[in-house]
């Protein structure tokens, strides 16, 4: 028998054994529907089609706007649910915080499906990584976690803190406000190849505009991200 991995409910016995003869075990969701509608999610019509925040309707949102004075172009974050709501917040604290690596199974459809459409395009997808330290206190990395099937490419590192010279890119890197915190070690060019990057939140952009920077200046093409939440 499945039970949803947050309250323990036993799901519909059709259900479990379609999960058991499928031999690909992420593609059914282990949650009953009563926790799923727990989550807010972020419909596209009316979300920011900069960040993907959820709204009234489909326009930039501040902080998009901001950055786009900041950027040439937006990365259009895809995001499917609000992460400021107890609910997905508690998912969160459960899953990174205390650890539980099996919570991770809730999404990993959703963001793989979602790489799977880029693959099929010929993009890359790129992980935003963890740092060496909380990976060693986690023991995994939590987007890594939510992309088993997915070829990724881990074409980024954290910079250690002293090895973070904010003067070495002036110009756009400046203006990015935060000192670059990751290193690039994927291939010298990339060919233009475009680019889906993925991290499990969208809180200011920073990180994963950082992460575009080293990219663009790597040859890439187009830089797109998705989020699980923001
Ligand atoms: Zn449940
Ligand atoms: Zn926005």
């Amino acid at each position: 028998m499945m039970k949803c991995l947050l309250c323990n409910t036993t799901l519909a016995f059709d259900f479990s054994w379609r999960w058991f003869f499928s031999f690909r075990a992420f593609e059914t969701v282990p949650l009953c529907e009563k926790c799923h509608q727990k989550f807010v999610a972020i419909a596209e019509k009316t979300s920011c089609p900069g960040c993907g925040r959820k709204q009234k309707q489909r326009k930039l949102c501040q902080d998009c706007l901001r950055w786009r004075k900041l950027q040439t172009e937006l990365l259009y974050n895809k995001a499917f649910y609000v992460y400021a709501e107890p609910n997905m917040r508690a998912y969160f604290e459960a899953y990174k915080f205390q650890g539980d690596y099996r919570l991770r199974q809730i999404f990993v459809k959703t963001l793989q499906d979602h790489c799977k459409k880029y693959l099929h395009r010929g993009w890359l997808v790129v992980v935003i990584p963890v740092d060496e330290q909380t990976l060693a206190a986690r023991g995994f990395d939590q987007v890594v976690g939510f992309l088993p099937d997915i070829p990724k490419k881990m074409y980024l590192y954290h910079l250690k803190k002293f090895d973070r010279c904010p003067q070495s890119h002036k110009s756009r890197q400046e203006r990015l406000a935060t000192p670059q915190p990751f290193g690039y070690c994927g291939p010298a060019d990339l060919e233009r190849k475009n680019i889906l990057l993925v991290d499990d939140i969208y809180t200011t952009g920073s990180t994963l505009y950082h992460a575009r920077e080293l990219l663009l200046a790597h040859n890439c093409g187009c830089v797109r991200s998705v989020t699980l939440a923001r």
